[in-house]
């Protein structure tokens, strides 16, 4: 008897089919209007909250999914539904896996809730990696934290750049570095409790695309917070610094983020794939209808073989994202970066796909009177966040070769 299935099975297809519903009848009408406002839509948010989309237990659900393609099919029908509302929606997540990841029991009780507050009173996380002069390179972060052990307090100074949801977000997860000479393997995140003095939003960025997503600097001038406040404790942080240590003096690397990152990129592929959908059914239907010289575009082949291609690139990074989703669920290493691979073909697929798509509207695509214009522009993100494809290359490059590739 076979086990091999590519079918999601009845639960997955039932959250599917729910979450399509409210990103056809909530996200799609109210997309162009928040996209203009480059605002984050609470309205939308709040009924999200409302019908339990917009919570720990869905998220937490879909997480632990053991298919692991229950984060993918949210996150595809979500970003069908669109891509700014979309990640204001899934903006919060990214704080609450590094707290799942790095955080004690306790530490996950306490946060995990306060990031998304209640559907009365809705709150957002922001998770604050990157800085001026550490994005691909997140070993160069300078924001340092210091223990201060008389009090059992940690100092926090520094400036995060690129944070979705930095500054509104109730709860901020904050990267830190606290031996600079052990690079990435001497930080560690910490947790700002909502109302910390100290922690202040910078510039907030107007953007290209994913405009109703906000994106903004996040200042720590002397932010002091309890030990507890440290994901993982001291015990533990001490013990990896010592290893690291030890390992520097080896001349040994650690792993550990990479495979975190190996497992959460294809959820991040996944929201490309839905951007690359969307464009493509509107290009489609666009085709069927649009009559020139007396027949309708799709009668030729130019146009049509255009749509295969699309389709065909849309399905093929859906593959690479369940697989490598599938992997991460079922804990099998990721020996040739799957993650990276579906992240890289997903988002290159949505740049491509959405500019084949706004090429098929012709003048109209060129218009904000259709929504594929605003596909292009939310698409160009997917190239460039949660890692450039140039990084993913690296990465995979790195792993098929096993040479230090730069
Ligand atoms: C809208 C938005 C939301 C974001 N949200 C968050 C968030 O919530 N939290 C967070 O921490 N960060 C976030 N980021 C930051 C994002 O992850 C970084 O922008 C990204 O990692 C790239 O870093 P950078 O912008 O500094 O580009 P750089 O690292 O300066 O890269 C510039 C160019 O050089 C290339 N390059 C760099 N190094 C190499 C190399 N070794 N080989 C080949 N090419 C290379 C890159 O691929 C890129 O094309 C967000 C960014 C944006 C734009």
């Amino acid at each position: 008897m076979s086990t091999f299935s590519l079918d999601p099975g009845a639960d997955q297809l039932a959250v599917r089919d729910w979450l399509h519903g409210f990103a056809a009848e909530v996200m799609r009408p109210a997309a162009a209007e928040w996209d203009e406002r480059e605002e984050t839509p609470w309205p939308v948010i709040q009924e999200a909250a409302k019908l339990g989309i917009y919570s720990l237990d869905f998220y937490a659900q879909q997480f632990f999914d053991p298919s692991g393609v229950g984060i993918p099919i949210a996150m595809e029908e979500l970003f069908w539904g669109d891509a700014g509302i979309g990640l204001s929606i899934v903006g919060t997540t990214l704080a609450a896996v590094a707290v799942l990841a790095n955080g004690t029991e306790e530490q996950i009780g306490t946060w995990a809730p306060q990031m998304f507050g209640t559907p009365d009173d809705v709150k957002v996380a922001a998770f604050c990696s990157s800085e001026p002069d550490a994005g691909s390179d997140v070993s160069a972060l300078r924001t340092k934290a210091v223990y201060d052990g008389a009090k059992d307090e940690w100092v926090l100074n520094g400036t995060k750049t690129w944070a979705t949801n930095g500054g509104i977000a109730a709860v901020h997860v904050v990267v830190a570095t606290v031996d600079p000479a052990l690079g990435a393997r001497g930080q560690a995140s910490f947790v700002v409790p909502p109302g910390t003095p100290g922690l202040s939003q910078g510039q907030k960025f107007k953007k290209h695309g994913i405009r109703a997503s906000h994106t903004a600097e996040v200042v720590l001038d002397d932010v002091r917070l309890p030990g507890h406040c440290l994901l993982g404790g001291k015990e533990k942080l001490d013990e990896r610094l010592a290893r690291a240590r030890e390992g520097a003096a080896r001349g040994g690397r650690g792993n550990a983020a990479m495979a975190t990152f190996e497992a959460s990129r294809p959820a991040v592929g996944a929201q490309a794939i839905g951007i690359a959908r969307a464009a493509y059914e509107v290009a489609l239907d666009y085709a069927r209808t649009r009559v020139q010289f007396g027949r309708p575009i799709i009668d030729n082949q130019g146009v049509a073989f255009q749509l295969a291609d699309m389709r065909t690139r849309i399905d093929a990074s859906r593959l690479l994202v369940w697989r490598a989703s599938w992997m991460a669920a079922n804990n099998r290493p990721f020996t040739a970066a799957e993650g990276s691979m579906s992240k890289l073909h997903a988002g290159e697929t949505a740049k491509w796909v959405t500019a084949q798509a706004m090429q098929i509207l012709g003048g109209n695509g060129f218009t904000r009177e259709y929504p594929v214009e605003r596909m292009h522009r939310d698409s160009a993100i997917y190239s460039i966040f949660e890692g450039t494809s140039e990084i993913q290359r690296l990465v995979i490059a790195r792993a098929i070769s096993g040479m230090p590739i730069r």
